[in-house]
């Protein structure tokens, strides 16, 4: 079975991932911009039932960032971990907080036309 690893900045925060990536994919809406200071967010599910936070600082800080939606981070270095939507079987996974980002590619681009027009789409999968 797969296992990814992975934490934020610090280390406070730490995650299992087992089982198989549910629709990888990259973001450039504003919400993710502006959430990570970034002007891409690579995003992928996995069951919640599949997720561990085994780290120190046990599972993130959630914040809810539109009225279906919240967002977790680590509450000391502000590293953006993951989104719940509310109801959702799923949690989403920033892929750039995986040990090795390498392992999950995102498959399509959500909101291209608000990414920076500085930033090249091209090899996001949009
Ligand atoms: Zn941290
Ligand atoms: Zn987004």
């Amino acid at each position: 079975m797969n296992e990814y690893t992975g934490g934020c900045l610090c280390g406070n925060i730490r995650y299992k991932l087992t089982g198989e990536p549910i629709f990888p994919h990259s973001c450039s809406c504003h919400m993710c911009q502006r959430w990570s200071g970034a002007p891409i967010v690579g995003w992928v599910d996995f069951s919640r039932a599949s997720l561990i936070f085994d780290g120190p600082g046990g599972y993130p800080t959630l914040n809810r960032t539109s009225k279906t939606t919240q967002r977790g981070f680590c509450p000391i270095c502000g590293s953006g971990i993951c989104a719940l939507d509310d109801g959702s079987e799923e949690i989403s996974i920033t892929i750039g907080t995986l040990d090795n980002p390498n392992l999950i590619v995102p498959q399509s681009q959500s909101f291209p036309e608000s990414a920076p027009s500085w930033f090249d789409c091209t090899r996001q999968g949009g």
